[in-house]
This record gives structure tokens, C-alpha cells and sequence, in this order.
């Protein structure tokens, strides 16, 4: 692992734009070209849920869009050539309300990709991706966040997968009937049996498994019924930051064999100790407040202010969350990362990663430190291509069988 105070140095001189920052800019940006880059989670969707009435129309991504971090002249920018676009249901809604919350927000991917056609295409096989790639666009996949999504049926999961659902991650951060969450108190000790058979049937048709946000017992349960192999959208490594969200180093040794790939988030709180204890302390401040002032949340933002001023986020760079590609490869291996930025689920970013226009910067920090061309187009783009060949595979032999 390259030392916090090296690395630190060299990303400041990134974005002072020295001869050597703009060499490795540049080769990244070809690099970008070469191979499509996979994000594994972008929650834009739900901005336009929040922000704009469900109404890709009422926050307009043609131009600049000051209010999110994506718009389509930074995704340009940012050489971002497959989106996982997050399909989120927030846990508090359950049953047929988290079922209509899905597909609203599936609606919102659809209209998106009809409102800008020349930019956007749905993919829903890696040969897809390939093609929409070539043809200038950007392939866009449907990631469902939050197993409750389903309510307990497999065939609204089977439904699901025909809209073109690609992934699915199994909790949010509570637990579901049949999977515990990273962070919830643990009811069933992972998957139950259910939990079983929703991954074998996603297995079946094709779509990978997201274990970003369950519990590492959850983990280990999916990685032994799993017969493809899984993802993990948006995480970082345990060992580097101890945050509940990230993956441990026994599971990241697990990864080889399964053929899996940690997207590594640019979440701060899941990037460095500092950013994680900040959020905890704020998350504290925030509740007491909430507790003090029961359904006032404009009183509760106002009280906030001074805290936030008198406790300033701690910096997080471009360099830290490089520090975790750098781990996952070093106990998983190479074909075993990617990139899971969660840009528009996040509060702050990293410094210097602060929108989707900014992927070459880490790519180009990637070249800094000696992964060499063919290694960052494994971490880019063709380590997830394979993986959903891999899906793909066993989709058609699993049929097969039947
Ligand atoms: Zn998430």
C-alpha cells in the first residue's frame, strides 16, 4: 500500500496539472476510450424522484445540471461508458409500496433513456454494453437497490428481471425477510432458506448479486449458494476503514473463487477512519437533535448549522480511495475491482472525485502508482463485462437443466 503522505503529495500535483498529471490524464482519458468504463451505482434516479416530481424532464441533464453530480456533459467528460443506474427503495417503505416505488423508479431509467436517446441506451447483456459503447453512448443498466423491493415473491423478482433489472443488492440498511443488512441488529444469521432460493433464481435469470450493504454472515451464505459470480456495487475494504458497510478481508478472500468484483465506493465515511468517525458524530448530533425537536426538520437543519461549522468534514482524496482499489486487488487480485462511485447518493465526495466527470483523475492516480494499461482496463470496464458474460453463462446453463 503507498504511504498517506506520498500519495497525498502526488495528488495535489494532479490537480496542479504538471506535465506528468496531464501525460497520465490524457492516457487515462484514451484508456476511457478503449474499454467501456463501468460505474456500479449511481443514484441520479432518485434525485429526479426528490428533486424533480419523478420527472427526468423537470432536472434536465442536457446541460449542465447544477443541483446533482451527474449531468451528460461531465459523464462525457468523465469517459463513463456503462452506468449502473441505482433503481433505490428506501427500507422504510415495505411491501406493495416498495414494490411501487421499484417500478417508478425503473419508469424514471425508461424515460430518461427516451428523453435522450442519442446518449442513453438500456443494456441489458454484456454484448449489449459492447455495441451501445461502440456506437458513441453510454450502455445503461438497471441496478435495484434494497432486496424489500420484491416483497417476498419471486415473481415479482422474475418480473423484474424482464424490465431489465440487472443486478439486484439484496438489503439496504435494514435487514429484509430473508437477509440480514450490514447495518441492522442480525435476525437470521445472513440468508434464510428463501434467501437461498432468491439467489438461485436470480442466479437463473441472469441477474448478479449485489452484496454491498449485507451483513458479512449474508456474504459468506450468498458466496457458497452462488453459482455466478457477484458484485458488490458500492463498498470499500473493511481493513482500511472499519466502517459495517465495507468488506472484510475474509470475504475479499473468497472473491477469486467466485470470480466476484468489489466496486469500490467513493463514499468518505466508508474511505478513511477520520470520515467515518466524522459521520457518526454527526449522524449523533443529528438524532439527538431530532429526538429534542420531534418533527421540526427545519428547526433540526438550523441547529445543525453551528455544528457543522464548528466540526468540519475531514478530507478525503483522490489518493485514499486508490489506497482501496490498491487493497482489493492486493488480497483479491486484479480481475477482482472496479469502480462503484455512488455519486448522487452521497452528501460529499472526495476531493478532487467530486462529480462523474472526474473517473480518468483516479484512473490516472492508478497509472501513478504502476497498474499498467491492460490492468486498468480489467479495473474499468472488462472485469464486469466478464462477470455478466459469466451471469449470462450460467443463466442459459441453469435453463438448460430445467
Ligand atoms: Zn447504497
Amino acid at each position: 500500500m503507498v504511504s498517506f503522505v506520498c500519495a497525498a503529495v502526488t495528488a495535489v500535483a494532479v490537480s496542479a496539472g504538471s506535465g506528468q498529471a496531464d501525460s497520465l490524464l490524457t492516457r487515462a482519458r484514451d484508456l476511457h476510450r478503449a474499454v467501456p468504463m463501468f460505474d456500479g451505482h449511481n443514484d441520479y434516479p432518485w434525485e429526479v424522484r426528490q428533486l424533480a416530481d419523478k420527472d427526468p424532464a423537470k432536472l434536465d441533464i442536457r446541460a449542465p445540471q447544477p443541483k446533482t453530480m451527474t449531468d451528460i456533459p461531465r459523464l462525457r467528460q468523465g469517459g463513463v461508458g456503462a452506468q449502473f443506474w441505482s433503481v433505490y427503495t428506501p427500507p422504510s417503505l415495505a411491501g406493495k409500496g416498495a414494490v411501487t416505488a421499484a417500478l417508478e423508479q425503473i419508469d424514471i431509467v425508461y424515460r430518461m433513456m427516451a428523453r435522450y436517446p442519442d446518449v442513453f441506451e438500456i443494456a441489458r447483456t454484456a454484448d449489449d454494453v459492447e455495441r451501445i459503447f461502440k456506437s458513441g453512448k453510454i450502455a445503461s443498466l438497471i441496478g435495484m437497490e434494497g432486496g424489500h423491493a420484491i416483497d417476498s415473491s419471486l415473481g415479482a423478482l422474475r418480473m423484474f428481471a424482464r424490465l431489465g433489472a440487472k443486478y439486484m443488492t439484496l438489503t439496504h440498511s435494514k435487514n429484509v425477510p430473508w437477509a440480514d443488512s450490514a447495518t441492522d441488529t442480525p435476525e437470521h444469521g445472513g440468508l434464510t432458506p428463501f434467501g437461498e432460493d432468491v439467489v438461485r433464481e436470480m442466479n437463473r435469470l441472469g441477474m448478479i448479486v449485489d452484496i454491498s450493504h449485507v451483513s458479512p454472515d449474508t456474504m459468506e451464505d450468498v458466496l457458497r449458494v452462488t453459482q455466478a459470480p457477484v458484485i458488490f456495487s458500492h463498498s470499500s475494504a473493511r481493513a482500511l476503514c472499519d466502517h459495517p458497510r465495507n468488506v472484510p478481508d475474509a470475504i475479499l478472500r473468497m472473491l477469486p473463487k467466485n470470480g466476484g468484483v468489489v466496486m469500490v465506493s467513493f463514499v468518505p465515511g466508508f474511505t478513511t477512519p477520520e470520515a467515518a468517525a466524522w459521520d457518526a458524530a454527526y449522524e449523533a448530533e443529528q438524532a439527538r437533535l431530532e429526538k429534542a425537536n420531534p418533527n421540526d426538520e427545519a428547526v433540526v437543519k438550523a441547529a445543525l448549522a453551528p455544528w457543522l461549522a464548528a466540526h468540519p468534514r475531514p478530507k478525503v482524496t483522490v489518493s485514499n480511495v486508490a489506497d482501496h482499489i490498491d487493497y482489493v486487488r492486493k488480497m483479491a487480485g486484479i480481475d477482482h475491482v472496479g469502480y462503484g462511485s455512488d455519486f448522487d447518493g452521497i452528501s460529499a465526495a472526495p476531493s478532487g472525485l467530486d462529480d462523474v466527470s472526474t473517473f480518468p483523475v483516479l484512473t490516472a492516480e492508478l497509472l501513478r502508482r504502476g497498474y499498467t494499461d491492460d490492468e486498468i482496463k480489467k479495473v474499468i470496464g472488462l472485469n464486469l463485462l466478464r462477470v455478466m458474460r459469466a451471469a449470462e453463462a450460467t443463466a442459459s446453463r441453469l435453463s438448460a437443466v430445467k
